[in-house]
C-alpha cells in the first residue's frame, strides 16, 4: 500500500495537528493517544514516512530501526513504568484492526493489563 502523506500522523509530524508530545528525539516523536485504553497509552511514531511494522522492518535503515526502538524503551522509562511494568505493540493490517497507516507502537501501562489478546466478541 503506497504511503498516505495525508495520514493523521503525517500531519501530526508537520504540526498540523496538535499533539500531547511526551518524548522526541531525531527517530521518534511520542505522544498520548487521543482515546486511551490505559492510564498510560502513549504511540510512539518514526520520524520517516513508514506506513506499518512491514514497511518499517523491511525498509527503514539500520539507525533508524534501533533508533526508534530506543525511542520506545525511553518512553516507557520515562512514564516510570518498567518496575511494574507494561505492553507495547503495533498493529499490522486489516485482522489487527491498524487504522493510521502510518508505523506506529502504542505503550501501554499504568494497571494491570490483563491477558495478551483480548478475543472478538
Ligand atoms: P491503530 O492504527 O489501530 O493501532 O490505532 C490508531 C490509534 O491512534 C488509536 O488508538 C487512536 O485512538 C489513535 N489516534 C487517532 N487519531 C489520533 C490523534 N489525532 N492523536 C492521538 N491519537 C490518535
Amino acid at each position: 500500500m503506497a504511503y498516505d502523506k495525508n495520514n493523521v500522523f503525517a500531519r501530526i509530524l508537520r504540526g498540523e495537528i496538535p499533539c500531547k508530545k511526551v518524548y522526541e528525539d531525531e527517530f521518534a516523536l511520542a505522544f498520548d493517544d487521543i482515546s486511551p485504553q490505559a492510564p498510560t497509552h502513549v504511540l510512539v511514531i518514526p520520524k520517516g514516512e513508514y506506513g506499518s511494522m512491514d514497511d518499517f522492518s523491511e525498509n527503514a535503515g539500520d539507525a533508524e530501526i534501533a533508533g526508534f526502538f530506543r525511542a520506545v524503551g525511553r518512553v516507557a522509562r520515562q512514564a516510570g513504568a518498567v518496575e511494574k511494568g507494561y505492553r507495547f505493540l503495533s498493529n499490522c493490517g486489516p485482522d489487527a484492526h491498524q487504522e493510521v497507516f502510518h508505523f506506529h507502537v502504542h505503550v501501554f501501562a499504568g494497571r494491570e493489563l490483563g491477558g495478551m489478546i483480548r478475543r472478538p466478541k
